[in-house]
């Protein structure tokens, strides 16, 4: 593990994600990702509906932070994420978070879009583990994350729950403001398959180490998710799980433009799954047609943040 704070982790000149903005995080929450020095988050809860082998029977601790380097107009969590809503914790708050999370029994700390933060997360999950936390650390991110900043992480996150959301950069450009995603998803996802290798799972099926691609599949973009898949097979065949979303919803900006203003169709998601199948992945799992219902959308009303002492 890399102990040293300087370089790309350096908060006064920001530079951790692919947008390199630059900013002086130490004073202003003015880069892209609208995020100053020290984690904001919104909601600390016990999640049942991630894959099965991370919620398994008694849930994942989730922590959903506040701010995001991308800009989906899709994006189901926007009040979080692009109006900024939570609340600013200290490191010493955000480890208590995950250690109280753990006596709740959960199976793993699942950090969602947490890279922002990386620098001030990892410091948390440092303290936490000296105190005391041993489950896993799930980290869930959308994939727009620079590989060497995720060097920082290695020995430290266990399972890795990356979304590969485009291929094209038009697409990209288009839906989440950054034309160059798929270069850095592609080798974010490399890096953190190189950190944590093959899945494992424990004897309940309960992940231990690993990566899950999620992947949404979006109104007309089809033939974008074959691009993903073949990506997927080519580098790591059946070494990962992919993870294929039907639960897209219009919401947020979507509803204004016309292509995005619909659900996945069965005939499109459905033609996803046959292509999975017909290049040879095996290993993934699927959502029912009834994923789209606001139980599986988070009501981020900043519980669990408050561990009662300052
Ligand atoms: S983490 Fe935020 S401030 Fe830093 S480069 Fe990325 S978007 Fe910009």
């Amino acid at each position: 593990m890399n102990n040293n704070i300087t370089g790309i982790l350096n908060m006064h000149n920001c530079n951790l994600c692919p947008r390199n903005c630059g900013a002086d995080r130490t004073i202003s929450d003015k880069g892209f990702c609208l995020s100053g020095e020290y984690p904001k988050a919104a909601l600390a809860s016990v999640h049942k509906f991630e894959e099965p082998p991370i919620s398994g029977t008694r849930g994942s601790g989730t922590v959903f932070f506040s701010g995001c380097n991308l800009k989906c107009v899709y994006c189901q969590n926007y009040t979080i994420s692009q109006e900024n809503m939570g609340k600013t914790l200290t490191t010493e708050e955000l480890a208590r978070i995950f250690l109280s999370q753990q006596e709740k029994g959960v199976h793993n700390i699942n950090l969602v879009s947490s890279g922002h933060f990386l620098p001030k997360v990892r410091e948390a999950l440092i303290l936490a583990k000296q105190c005391g936390l041993s489950i896993p650390v799930v980290y869930n991110s959308g994939g727009y994350e620079k590989a060497e900043s995720l060097k920082f992480l290695e020995g430290i996150v266990d399972i890795y729950l990356p979304d590969i959301k485009y291929f094209s950069s038009e697409l990209s450009a288009k839906y989440s403001s950054a034309p160059d995603y798929f270069a850095a998803a592609s080798k974010a996802v490399t890096e953190m398959y190189r950190q944590v290798g093959k899945n494992s799972f424990d004897s309940e099926g309960i992940m231990k180490k690993g990566v899950i691609i999620r992947h949404l599949v979006l109104p007309g973009c089809r033939k974008d998710s074959f691009k993903i898949l073949d990506f997927i097979k080519d580098n790591f065949g059946d070494s990962v799980y992919v993870s294929l979303l039907s639960q897209y919803t219009p919401v947020y900006k979507a509803k204004e433009i016309k292509e995005l203003n619909r659900r996945v169709t069965t005939f499109e998601y459905q033609s996803v799954i046959d292509y999975f199948f017909k290049i040879g992945l095996q290993y993934g799992y699927m959502q029912s047609r009834d994923s789209a219902e606001s139980i599986y959308t988070p009501i981020f009303d900043l519980s669990g943040l408050d561990t009662g002492k300052d």
